[in-house]
């Protein structure tokens, strides 16, 4: 038997963050709402309704397609597909065919090694985003089945890549780069939990090193990355156990369902009987059509995309793992930004947020949405960097900060926390520490540089941490050479 490799290809459904559906004014948030409520003539179906584009819809559509690297077509138009099924109240859905909105992209996307670095950097071809509707949802329940035509008419975002991916590892890798893509260009709030991205993968085998592109299998119904990856690991044990079996591939195309709860996949349809959707151009809606300028005007609005961000992160001396964990949280990268927009010490900064401030909140068993504002964590560093307290004290009053949200001053005020500076007291302070330490004293004397230390640690215990370290320091030395 020759050395077998994966093909894998992805179909990616995004739901879009509008306001409004994609073709009705319904509201768009039908998450927990009771069902059908969020529902009306268009988004059901009825006849003699009109379906009218949603403007907002298109622009993220655009957006993301330029994000993903794809070509925006300047003429374009949807389609009807039709199928029976009843979460499908019109018998059709409104997708495109053969003039999708875009085509033609890329995503280089970084594959981690288990301790979070980056171990290499691969590439995989977009072959085209198209826009459409979502069907509403089905419950089954015994003999019954509940229909819930919320979600019906939801603006989706179609992204098929070319068979570029060669792994599990690498397909779930892919598509959690095209979720941050998405996010960062915020044309879809990829929420998980809610259903917002599925998948179908495509997964064929072929001996390494041939060109063939065999019949593969695909899976439906993929809605999380573990079950991407759970289903492709699967089916590509599957795949290479039959082509041991059979001596080759798949005789012909088939389509799989992965079972979440039995981690299987079973067969829905095997060769692929070319199904009819009788496309046709949507009658009820023009064809869309952009110009260039149009198009570039969109691109310029682009913000820095989750990869370059990431090595902007790195260059600041983060490494991979933190890079990643900025680049995902968005509540965590804006006070990262702040608070190095203030200090440009990226070392000090993810310090100060990514060790003691996330440190802080879990043992709190808080979250970022609970942690200090910018301006309150800005505050702080004002109290430090002015000799107000000194960093070591910053620690306690940033824990004091999260356990009770008062902000920086308050805190210092009220505990009088501040920095003992005045060469009055340091000198009295001193003078104490020589007096009642003859032993360190004799040390120094004999020329023990580090019997110095000592002398420190008595003077910041004595004062409760309060003297400015590096003036004792001058003071000590002033007095005993
Ligand atoms: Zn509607
Ligand atoms: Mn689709």
């Amino acid at each position: 038997m020759p050395a077998l490799e994966a093909i894998i290809g992805l179909e990616v459904h995004a739901q879009m963050s509008t306001k409004t559906k994609m073709f009705c004014a319904c509201d768009n948030d039908a998450w927990n709402r009771a069902p059908n409520t969020t529902v009306c003539p268009v988004c059901m179906g009825h006849p003699g309704t009109l379906p009218v584009p949603n403007a907002e819809a298109v622009a993220k559509a655009v957006k993301a397609s330029l994000a993903i690297g794809c070509t925006v077509a300047t003429q374009c138009h949807f389609d009807r597909k039709h199928y029976f099924y009843p979460d499908l109240p019109a018998g059709y859905q409104i997708s495109q065919y053969d003039f999708p909105l875009a085509k033609a992209g890329a995503v280089t996307f970084d594959v981690l090694e288990n301790s979070g670095r980056v171990r290499e950097e691969k590439t995989c071809r977009i072959t085209r985003l198209h826009m459409e509707n979502d069907a509403g949802k089905l419950t089954h329940r015994g003999t019954t089945t509940l229909c819930d035509y919320n979600r019906a008419g939801t603006p989706l975002m179609e992204i098929v890549t070319e068979p570029d991916l060669r792994s599990a590892e690498e397909a779930v890798a892919f598509a959690q780069e095209l979720r941050r893509i998405l996010i960062a260009v915020d044309a879809s709030d990829a929420d998980m939990f809610k259903g917002m991205m599925r998948f179908d993968a495509s997964i064929s085998l072929r001996a390494t090193g041939t060109n063939a592109l065999n019949p593969r299998s695909e899976i439906k119904n993929l809605n999380s990355f573990k079950a991407l990856e759970k289903a492709l690991i699967y089916e590509e044990k599957r795949l290479r156990n039959l082509w041991e079996e059979t001596g080759g591939p798949l005789k012909g195309n088939i389509t799989v369902g992965w079972q979440d709860d039995e981690e299987k996949t079973r067969m829905l349809r095997d060769k692929e009987d070319a199904q009819d959707y009788r496309y046709f151009p949507e009658p009820d809606i023009p064809p869309l059509a952009f110009t260039e300028v149009d198009i570039e005007k969109v691109r310029s609005t682009l913000p820095m995309l989750p990869r370059a961000k990431r090595a902007h992160y790195v260059s600041l001396g983060l490494d991979d793992a933190q890079a990643f964990q900025l680049t995902d949280d968005a509540a965590l990268r804006r006070l990262f930004d702040a608070v190095y927009e203030k200090t440009k010490n990226g070392k000090r900064t993810s310090g100060l947020i990514l060790t003691q401030l996330l440190g802080f909140l879990k043992a709190e068993n808080k979250t970022i949405a609970d942690a200090p504002s910018p301006e309150a964590m800005l505050e702080l560093i004002a109290a430090i960097d002015t000799g107000t307290i000194s960093a070591n004290a910053g620690k306690d009053v940033l824990l004091l900060m999260v356990q009770t949200g008062k902000s920086a001053d308050a805190i210092i005020e009220e505990k009088g926390m501040q920095q003992i500076a005045d060469t009055d007291t340091l000198s009295k302070l001193v003078a104490d520490a020589i007096a009642q330490n003859p032993g360190p004293i004799a040390d120094f004397k004999a020329g023990k540089q580090a019997a110095l230390g000592s002398l420190v640690g008595w003077i910041m215990k004595e004062s409760k941490g309060q003297a400015d370290p590096r003036k004792v320091n001058e003071l000590l030395r002033k007095q005993l050479t």
